[in-house]
């Protein structure tokens, strides 16, 4: 990203409706977020296998809290594969409590309150949680279609696999990187409300 682009993320307030995550394959939706928490459209889990990202950051880039990971699972309604980016930052450095329970969801994360995320013809879910080191903001980007045989093999996610997801991961990331670390964690704490924010 060039010093000179402007800050592209832009965050909006979710109805209390929810806003539905559709399968990319047959579009039924798999999941509902909610303000203040997910609903499952089924009773198995949206993602079933997932494995951390190998990613070349600058070390600037490697300060304070973070950690990225690649979710696979199987649409219930259609049997498509799909994969999810999550990229998870905190502005301090977390202990190992914090890491197990908020990066690795070993644990209780406690309310989460949930955002739509804009950046240019991209939309995703932003959850904050409250951490005992300051707010953690958790994006969650997909599910994104995957074909079994080409990107990845039945046992789980082929990281070394050219073109695969966590290279797709990598990529994705690296691009958005400075936006998604510098962007203010208490999002939703602030004086000024999410609703406040034009899309
Ligand atoms: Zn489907």
């Amino acid at each position: 990203m060039q010093d000179t682009e402007p800050f592209m993320i832009e965050t909006k307030a979710i109805e209390p409706s929810g806003i539905a995550i559709d399968c990319p394959h047959c579009r039924k939706a798999l999941l509902t977020v909610f303000p203040h928490g997910p609903k499952k459209a089924f009773d198995r889990y949206l993602y079933t296998d997932g494995d951390t990202v190998p990613i070349e950051l600058a070390p600037r880039q490697r300060l304070l809290g973070w950690d990225i990971e690649v979710r696979l699972g199987t649409c219930p309604f259609c049997a498509g594969a799909y994969f999810g980016i999550t990229a998870r930052f905190i502005d301090a450095i977390p202990d190992d409590d914090v890491i197990h329970v908020y990066f690795f969801r070993n644990g209780d994360r406690g309310e989460e309150n949930n955002f739509i995320g804009r950046r240019s013809e991209e939309t995703w879910i932003i959850s904050r949680f409250d951490t005992p080191v300051g707010p953690m903001l958790e994006h969650q980007f997909g599910p994104f279609a995957a074909t079994f045989g080409e990107w990845l093999w039945p046992n789980g996610v082929a990281g070394c696999v050219i073109g695969g997801p966590s290279d797709l991961a990598r990529h994705f990331l690296l691009t958005q990187w400075d936006e998604l670390r510098t962007m203010p964690k208490a999002l939703g704490l602030g004086a000024a409300k999410p609703d406040d924010i034009p899309l």
